[in-house]
């Protein structure tokens, strides 16, 4: 294999590192999304959970202060009974007491119920609170852990960057372009390498797709430096240099 190929191996390499490097920064940075991303859902469903403690709590206000007004009207009711001056008289405000005890009776289940319903939202809330202080923990880590990437691959990525920037000059245009091309559809993997797939006949695959190579592309690569992509994929063909 001669020097065109050689350069777009050595470029292929620097390219693959480079991306590599790029992908570790990008998996962290996602994580660091997805946590916030996370977070805000967390905040909306706090929001909703304090919003229904808040109705609850209003509900059991009300109720109780029902409560306290029926109660009172009772007391009202008792002394009323003990100034009647007539039997009819004391039968009905005999009959508001007992209809009153009963209502007041109902309504002192509910506010029971009620606040027991306080308790268990104040509960949920705590509960989410601390799943969200638990998560805040979590996305500052994961924001560390970013940035560490980042430090220490800076400058690692810059001069992956210059040398691949380097070996991409020593290589001409349209080779250039064409290896830009199939970095791009193959995720940096612009090239594929040649296998004999046969010890004592000329039967050869592109590694990248398995398909047939012919002879003449082989020996096109081999002998004659030439870029030659594969028929099937597209890949730029290549050799090992030790063969
Ligand atoms: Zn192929």
């Amino acid at each position: 294999m001669g020097p065109t190929l050689q350069a777009l191996r050595e470029l292929q390499q620097l390219e693959l590192q480079v991306i590599d490097v790029q992908q570790q920064i990008g998996r962290r940075e996602r994580a660091v999304e997805a946590q916030k991303r996370k977070l805000d859902e967390l905040g909306r469903v706090i929001e909703s959970v304090r919003h229904r403690l808040h109705d609850l709590q209003r509900d059991a206000d009300s109720h109780d202060l029902d409560l306290k007004t029926r109660t009172a009207n009772m007391g009202k009711l008792r002394e009323a009974l003990n100034s009647v001056k007539t039997n009819k008289e004391y039968a009905a405000v005999l009959a508001q007491l007992n209809t009153e005890k009963a209502d007041v009776g109902r309504l002192e289940n509910s506010v029971m119920e009620k606040l027991v319903a306080v308790d268990q939202g104040k509960a949920d809330l705590a509960a989410q609170q601390q799943i969200e202080i638990n998560e805040i923990a979590r996305r500052e880590d994961l924001q560390q852990q970013l940035e560490k990437t980042r430090a220490s691959f800076n400058d690692r990525l810059t001069r992956l960057v210059a040398q691949r920037d380097a070996a991409a000059a020593r290589i001409d245009a349209k080779s250039r372009g064409l290896f830009e091309r199939m970095s791009e559809r193959y995720g940096g993997e612009a090239m594929a390498r040649i296998v004999r797939t046969h010890p004592r006949r000329d039967e050869f695959v592109c590694e990248g797709c398995n398909m047939s190579i012919n002879a003449q592309r082989y020996n096109a690569v081999v002998t004659r430096d030439e870029v030659q992509q594969c028929s099937n994929c597209g890949r730029i063909l290549y050799v090992d240099s030790d063969r």
